[in-house]
């Protein structure tokens, strides 16, 4: 439908522009929204946080409601879900399938914003509900924005894996990515799901990454030093031709906030235990926000850092037991383990405060799933990163620790779907090797040199928000 002359005759001059953020559901998600909002803020911009009813989990309305409590002037837009009949999707995902839920209600957005004051001048979106969210941006005559939670590769993997399948025998398998003027995606390395076209992921992907060269910009949180490579052929037009505005603005900053959203209690044992560690003896090993290994594979973990000889830190994410109940940790990890590395080792179900840990002199390696969150965390840390993708785009963004001397990646380590175990002996080993690995800790010196570069005034990062920001009051 055209847009009401009544809309498209009020004029921006002079006035404050006024953001509305429309975020998608997962923490890692949520954190980076409100990371780039609380950055945004200081800038001279209204903003508006669109948040749906009911939520997902805890933790996450935990994090809306400090936002909105820190900062009483950025707006609270209630948005209720449309009920959403899953039996459409047997065996879904209940990540993909909220997302769909949120997709299948974003129509009414239009009215929400159009009556929104003072007026709205953009919308800032996340990428997996954006073919749904762009359109209505542009029937309002609004400036739309992706706010991309993961790395430059994965946009440019995104937005032309479309492309390459319209242009591919429909018969043949998915196979190798070879993304223009970027670098070739294995088949291997593809978040899981994109091998299977009819998988609900993968359809939201294409016309996602259909849509993402309609909007405005895309603002992503890594830096020009972390991935030039991505950056360069995105905003040249060699991934897709006429590619929109591209705004490398990571990476974010933390929140005070952020430890006590998750509900985390008394972890303060942990940097306590942390402080009495000598300097660099320690491994921190966690895979992010959900449990995605094995305990087959979790055993094999167990053993490597026992063999290691090394101190560590895990954060286990497990779905057996309570968070405090440690009979269930026993289960998982075997009789005796526990209490064998006693004084060396400490293994916690918590929540914790992974940028504490992450800057903390006694730690020395971070053994990751390579998360794209926690990757940017440890390029402003400057901790060395062993990566050990387990799903979605983990391999990608591991590709990036590689390239970047950020960390080194286990390319031949299995991920999830893959049966085959990686033994304790080889991880014991590996981790062993990295500890004692001074060029590896110079590396990821070095790309922290790099990200406190890109955010400090005239960096690449802090002028591409200022850029964003001129675009907004350009309108
Ligand atoms: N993703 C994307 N386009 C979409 C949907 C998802 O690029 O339309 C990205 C998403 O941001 C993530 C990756 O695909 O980086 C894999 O998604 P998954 O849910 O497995 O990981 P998560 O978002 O939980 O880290
Ligand atoms: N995180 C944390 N404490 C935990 C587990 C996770 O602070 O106990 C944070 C971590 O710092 C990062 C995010 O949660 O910001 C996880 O995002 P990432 O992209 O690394 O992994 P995902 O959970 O999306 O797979």
């Amino acid at each position: 439908a055209p847009p009401s002359p009544a809309l498209s005759s009020i004029q921006h001059d002079g006035r404050r522009p006024h953001v509305v953020f429309v975020p998608s559901a997962g923490m890692s998600h949520l954190t980076q929204f409100v990371r780039f909002i609380v950055a945004l803020s200081s800038h001279d911009v209204d903003i508006s946080v669109v948040t749906v009813f009911p939520t997902v989990s805890d933790a996450e309305a935990n994090h809306f409601a400090a936002l909105f409590k820190e900062f009483p002037s950025i707006r609270r837009l209630d948005f209720d879900l449309l009920p959403f009949d899953a039996s459409e999707f047997p065996g879904g995902d209940p990540f993909f399938l909220r997302w769909e839920a949120l997709r299948r209600s974003m129509h009414l957005l239009g009215p929400i914003i159009a009556g929104v004051t003072p007026r709205v001048t953009a919308i800032v979106t996340d990428v997996t509900l954006v073919s749904h969210v762009n359109p209505i941006a542009k029937n309002l005559q609004l400036q739309c924005y992706v706010l991309f939670v993961a790395s430059a590769t994965m946009m440019s993997l995104n937005s032309y894996f479309p492309i390459y399948l319209d242009n591919k025998d429909a018969e043949a398998d998915v196979g190798d990515v070879d993304i223009p003027g970027v670098r070739r995606i294995a088949r291997s390395w593809l978040p899981q799901p994109l091998l299977d076209l009819n998988k609900i992921f993968t359809k939201q992907f294409i016309e996602n990454g259909r849509e993402i060269v309609k909007t405005d910009g895309v603002l992503i949180n890594t830096f020009d030093a972390l991935e030039p490579v991505a950056l360069a052929a995105l905003r040249d037009g060699k991934v897709v031709p006429g590619f929109p505005s591209v705004f490398a603005v990571g990476p974010y900053t933390s929140l005070a906030n952020e430890k006590k959203d998750a509900g985390a209690e008394g972890e303060d044992w942990i940097l306590s235990w942390l402080r009495q560690q000598p300097a660099r003896s320690v491994v921190y090993v966690a895979f992010g926000s959900r449990s995605t290994v094995s305990h087959e594979q979790l055993r094999e973990i167990a053993a490597g850092l026992e063999a290691s000889g090394c101190r560590f830190l895990w954060v286990l994410k497990t779905t057996v037991g309570g968070r405090h109940d440690r009979d269930s940790l026993r289960d998982v990890l075997g009789d005796g383990f526990l209490e064998r590395v006693q004084g060396r080792g400490v293994v916690t179900k918590a929540w914790v405060d992974q940028e504490a840990v992450l800057s903390h002199p006694a730690v020395g390696l971070f053994l990751s799933h390579s998360g794209w969150s926690s990757v940017t965390e440890v390029a402003a840390a400057g901790m060395p990163l062993l990566a050990w993708p387990r799903l979605g785009d983990n391999r990608v963004a591991a590709a990036v620790v590689a390239s970047s001397g950020a960390g080194v990646w286990m390319e031949h380590w299995s991920w999830d779907g893959e049966e085959w175990l990686v033994s304790g002996e080889e991880i014991g080993a590996k981790l062993k090797e990295m500890m004692a690995d001074g060029a590896a800790r110079e590396k990821a010196a070095k790309v922290r040199e790099e990200a406190a570069k890109a955010v400090a005034e005239g960096g690449s990062s802090h002028t591409s928000m200022l850029e964003f920001v001129a675009k907004l009051k350009a309108t």
